[in-house]
């Protein structure tokens, strides 16, 4: 598969359609912002961000990224969505952060910038690319040697069916019918197999589960429906 084949036209569209309501915490993007903190404090009880590296991959509209920048964080974000980048250029540059975005697939920039982040993020992408396997491998490229990465994505399980792709869809309607493919969910188990072919030690994998009488997102040990996962890779 050549590099630009992995991004799908149809899941990039998606977003493009929801770039200008990006920022809007109680709009079609409020899953992300509801999940921000949390995964924010989960990256941060596993690593320093203070002037280090970063690059998120898959950043959208820039949410993560600007919430790694304002933790201390270099941050780089890459997406192929046009739409979500300017988007997320014109927020830094109200929110006064400075980010480094750029429309470039994840193993163009790891053939460019190999070995040269200290820490790699990305979140809810992995379920919207024809091959995950290339990504997480173009992560690991471009992550140092001892460096951290963080995924997080929806597991193929029956439970992230009705609550993520029925109940967020179709019954709270939180986010546009079709946001999801129940096909491109990963099992941990899938993604922890293929972060160790990538050369990964995976450290940790946890649940993000929502609570629909608080709307609020909290760390769980349940990972049927969101989850993340720490991956270091290892010392030369
Ligand atoms: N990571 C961000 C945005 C998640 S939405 C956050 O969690 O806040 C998914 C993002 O993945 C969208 O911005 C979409 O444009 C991007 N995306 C989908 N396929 C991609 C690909 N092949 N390469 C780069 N970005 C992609």
């Amino acid at each position: 598969m050549t590099t630009q084949a992995n991004v799908d036209p149809v899941e990039v569209a998606k977003f493009e359609a929801l770039a200008t309501s990006w920022w809007d915490t109680e709009g079609e993007s409020k899953p992300l912002h509801d999940l921000n903190p949390i995964r924010l404090g989960y990256i941060q009880q596993r690593c320093q961000l203070n002037d280090k590296h970063v690059i998120d991959i898959g950043c959208g509209g820039g949410i993560l990224s600007e919430a790694l920048a304002k933790n201390g964080a270099q941050v780089t974000g890459i997406d192929m969505g046009k739409m979500p980048l300017d988007i997320a250029k014109l927020h830094a540059l109200e929110a006064e952060l400075i980010i480094d975005y750029q429309q470039i697939t994840a193993e163009q920039k790891a053939e460019q910038s190999a070995e040269q982040f200290d820490v790699v993020t990305c979140m809810e992408m992995l379920e919207h690319v024809p091959d995950p396997v290339s990504i997480i491998q173009a992560c690991s490229d471009l992550v140092k040697p001892g460096g951290d990465l963080f995924f997080s994505t929806l597991n193929r399980h029956p439970k992230a069916y009705l609550l993520a792709v029925l109940g967020a869809e179709y019954i709270m309607k939180m986010l546009p019918k079709g946001t999801h493919d129940y096909k491109r969910f990963i099992r941990p188990s899938e993604m922890a197999a293929w972060c160790r072919q990538a050369g990964l030690e995976v450290r940790d994998i946890t649940g993000m589960s929502y609570n629909p009488i608080n709307k609020t997102f909290k760390l769980s040990d349940d990972v049927k429906v969101n989850y993340l996962m720490h991956c270091r890779k290892a010392l030369d």
